[in-house]
């Protein structure tokens, strides 16, 4: 069986290169956004960046978690946990509801809003490549190992031993490790991880098991109008289906 795999990013080591970013754009024939990378946004065409604060650079990009929001909140099932560990998204399924970006603790899902048929937009964690036997294309790129591919037992392994081997180099945290129920993406930091704009003091149980805890206390017409309401979306985006094929076939012809 394949083990699961994850990324460690290690803002010390981080040069502000851009190499992964760029490699990231390359691997998914994503579009340049940004002439100055270090300005760029996530977006449904960048799905990671590196952001400046001060002397430390930091990457943004979709935290895999073990226990995703994103999946629980679908009323389709469209996100979905892989073998490899990445969180996956099926565009096909998807009913252009957008709870998975209201849900997600570190705002990562995108949405193609431009697009006559959008689909949300993150990280694959490279699951292609992955699948190959390869490394994601971000810590292929990295020329500094601040970004470094491998099994979850030996990332973890390594981010432990860097914290303990230089306690004044580390802020002594591994970010992502806990973080709304952990995840395949952590990060060490010189610093408290807000100061490089992560979301901070997030619960260390999952999103979805406190929804759950939550949902136990609600009336069950509440839990009723739920799913009338995902009804109304799917009817909804029918709706427009319909409308935009329509307008399709009227095309070129005059009244
Ligand atoms: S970080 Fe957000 S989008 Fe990524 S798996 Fe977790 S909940 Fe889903
Ligand atoms: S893992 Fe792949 S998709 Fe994710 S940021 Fe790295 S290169 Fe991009
Ligand atoms: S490639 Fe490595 S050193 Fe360069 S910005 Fe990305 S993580 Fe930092």
């Amino acid at each position: 069986m394949l083990k699961e795999k994850g990324l460690l990013f290690d803002v010390t080591m981080c040069v502000g290169c851009g190499s992964c970013y760029k490699a990231c754009k390359e691997q998914n024939k994503l579009p340049q956004t940004n002439k100055d990378f270090l300005k760029d946004h996530l977006s449904e065409n960048t799905y990671t960046v590196v952001e400046q604060y001060g002397d430390n650079y930091a990457r943004k990009l979709c935290m895999h978690c073990d226990e995703p929001s994103c999946a629980s909140v679908c009323p389709v099932g469209a996100f979905k946990k892989s073998d490899t560990g990445a969180v996956l998204y099926d565009g096909d399924k998807c009913i252009g509801c957008r709870y998975c970006m209201q849900a997600c603790p570190h705002k990562v899902p995108r949405y193609e809003w431009e697009k006559t048929q959008p689909r949300v937009r993150k990280c694959t964690l490279c699951h292609d490549r992955v699948k190959a036997g390869k490394l994601t294309a971000c810590a292929e790129a990295c020329p500094t190992e601040a970004t470094l591919f491998g099994n979850m037992d030996d990332l973890i392994a390594v981010a432990k031993k860097r914290l303990k081997e230089n306690p004044g180099k580390y802020y002594q945290h591994i970010y992502g490790l806990e973080e709304a129920g952990g995840g395949h993406v952590l990060i060490l930091s010189p610093v408290p991880f807000e100061q490089l704009g992560y979301t901070a003091k997030l619960p260390k149980e999952s999103m979805p098991s406190l929804t759950m805890k939550a949902m136990e206390k609600i009336p069950p017409v509440v839990a009723v109008g739920g799913v009338f309401l995902t009804g109304m979306y799917w009817l909804t985006k029918r709706k427009n289906e319909i409308a935009r094929e329509e307008k399709k076939s009227n095309k070129g012809i005059k009244v």
